[in-house]
């Protein structure tokens, strides 16, 4: 087993930290001085912008990723036995929050080049009880969104994107969150934008769905405790709206410093000899497939996902060089047992399985150095021969 030298962690929010400290600081003051803690001219400040990065009219803060897909069901008034397509190889709020209200998650396989949703798929997939599609653009890159939108058009369907690792991130020169009806957006710390906590947005261009997504998100009164709807608690903090302001200002700059660090990665493993360049070629030989770049999409590389066939093997390796690597995600979410009664088999699915047991996601984040780099491709090529 060879030592590396240089630990690399998956991700290092206190590197980026450092860069900020006083900007943070002085924003998280103003809003302890104002005692304004919940919604208030913080977030509304906030929403305005999200709004205007992601080429959207309306931008609606809530207190979570999760709650943004929740609600956005809810303001699209999914009923229990709904359907709503969407891809087994997401993060699990994606499809629990079509289950959460009661109402069936229907899935497509993906597209083992993008592991986005295949929208060649999606259109068998469709029955007198869909409502809805919902894509996700994983890892950052949008999802093929031009053929989503024209199946929803056929067939009178909402699109909710769920853009949650893709703030910034293009399809044609339009920006995640502003193609389809409403967008979802997750400020968790490891996101693109993080905040020092929870948060989330909504994005939409329609103001009848947006009003309604307002409604929702504080328990559905209007005015206050006169209730037309029920909503419930799904506000965005003061405090964490103004950190996101302070950070948004320095995001391009971060998702180019991880466009940047993909590049260096793309050289240096082209440099060690073992980039293959379809999936098919790795089951015939120990070799690293590396991320692709769909001509139309402009990916911000919220993770950097390598394929590679021994994964387990190499990511427990990496662990004892003190090299940072992730699996995102496992299980499909078609085989997860809260599942259980879609009655799913093994084999569905196939690309998806597939790349849950093949991809591995490398530290990618802004700070990272090109040394630092070079030391992650070093140690994969050494431990890619078993
Ligand atoms: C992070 C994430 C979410 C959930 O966001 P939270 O803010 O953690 O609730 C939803 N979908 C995807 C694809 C995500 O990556």
């Amino acid at each position: 087993m060879s030592q590396s030298n240089t630990p690399v962690p998956l991700l290092d929010l206190k590197a980026q930290y450092a860069t900020i400290r006083q900007e943070i600081r002085e924003a998280i003051d103003n809003v302890i001085e104002s005692q304004y803690f919940i919604l208030g001219p913080e977030v509304a400040a906030l929403e305005e912008e999200i709004a205007a990065y992601s080429q959207c009219k309306f931008g609606i803060g809530v207190s979570s990723g999760t709650d943004a897909l929740l609600i956005s069901l809810m303001a699209i008034d999914l009923k229990p036995g709904d359907e709503v397509v969407t891809t087994p190889y997401t993060f699990f709020a994606t499809a629990g929050s079509i289950a959460r209200l009661g109402a069936k998650p229907v899935f497509v396989d993906i597209d083992p080049v993008t592991y986005n949703i295949d929208p060649s798929g999606i259109e068998a997939a469709i029955t007198e009880r869909t409502r809805a599609i919902l894509p996700v653009h994983l890892y950052g890159q949008m999802a093929d969104v031009d053929p989503i939108m024209e199946i929803a058009r056929r067939h009178n369907l909402l699109v909710i994107e769920d853009a949650a690792q893709a703030i910034g991130s293009e399809y044609k020169g339009r920006r995640a969150g502003s193609v389809g009806h409403l967008g979802t957006f997750s400020f968790f710390p490891s996101k693109n934008l993080g905040a020092f906590g929870d948060g989330g947005m909504v994005t939409a261009n329609d103001p009848a769905l947006a009003d309604r997504v307002k409604l929702l998100r504080n328990h559905g009164y209007r005015p206050k405790y006169y209730n037309k709807v029920v909503g419930g608690n799904f506000r965005l903090d003061a405090i964490q709206a103004a950190v996101l302001r302070v950070k948004l200002k320095h995001l391009d700059q971060w998702s180019q410093a991880r466009r940047q660090n993909a590049e260096t990665y793309r050289r240096l493993f082209d440099e060690s000899g073992l980039v293959v360049d379809s999936v098919e070629e790795l089951d015939r030989k120990p070799a690293v497939l590396l991320p692709r770049e769909a001509p139309e999409s402009r990916h911000i590389y919220n993770q950097f996902v390598i394929r590679i066939p021994n994964r387990d093997a190499v990511k427990t390796a990496l662990k004892e060089d003190g090299i940072g690597s992730e699996i995102y995600y496992p299980v499909p979410l078609h085989l997860q047992e809260c599942f259980a009664e879609l009655a799913h088999h093994a084999g569905d699915f196939p690309a998806s399985e597939k790349a849950a047991a093949q991809t591995l996601a490398l530290p990618i984040y802004p700070e990272l150095t090109e040394h630092m780099q070079r030391a992650v491709v070093t140690a994969i090529t050494h431990h890619l021969h078993p």
